[in-house]
């Protein structure tokens, strides 16, 4: 059995869950890509690659790996969410473009220092953190 499917069978055990190939497929679509996608997309994508899954299911189980922290769920802050895989990727905070919705991720390392001392100096230690920068591009 592979290191996954053993992770993704023993966090299904801890919520209550059963294992079956549905919820294996919607993790195995999260994975395949690094890409930024949101619920539907993904249940679209099952659809089209002749999987039976509900609606429920596939946004039930995303819920289920953001909250075991193998998915890492970015807000819009309009209601949206967007879904990537967090295995085998590296902390990064993300840049969206308002007007062309396209996703940069960044790291900065002043950025993720300067943070620390913030929290450190109001008395605390920083658990995580979220960073997001909305955009739109410069007009030339
Ligand atoms: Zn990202």
């Amino acid at each position: 059995m592979t290191r996954s499917k053993s992770l993704l069978i023993n966090i299904l055990r801890n919520e209550g869950l059963r294992y079956t190939s549905q919820r294996r497929a919607v993790w195995n679509e999260l994975k395949s890509s690094a890409d930024h996608r949101d619920a539907e997309d993904i249940y679209l994508c099952l659809r089209r690659k002749k999987i039976r899954v509900s609606r429920a299911t596939v946004y039930r189980t995303i819920d289920v790996l953001v909250k075991n922290n193998l998915v890492r769920k970015m807000e819009l802050g309009d209601g949206r969410a967007l879904y990537e895989p967090r295995i085998g990727n590296e902390h990064h905070d993300h840049i969206i473009c308002l007007e062309t919705g396209k996703i940069t991720e960044f790291y900065n390392e002043d950025l993720e220092q300067l943070q620390e001392k913030i929290v450190k100096q109001r008395g605390y230690e920083l658990v995580r953190h979220v960073h997001q920068l909305f955009v739109r591009p410069l007009k030339k």
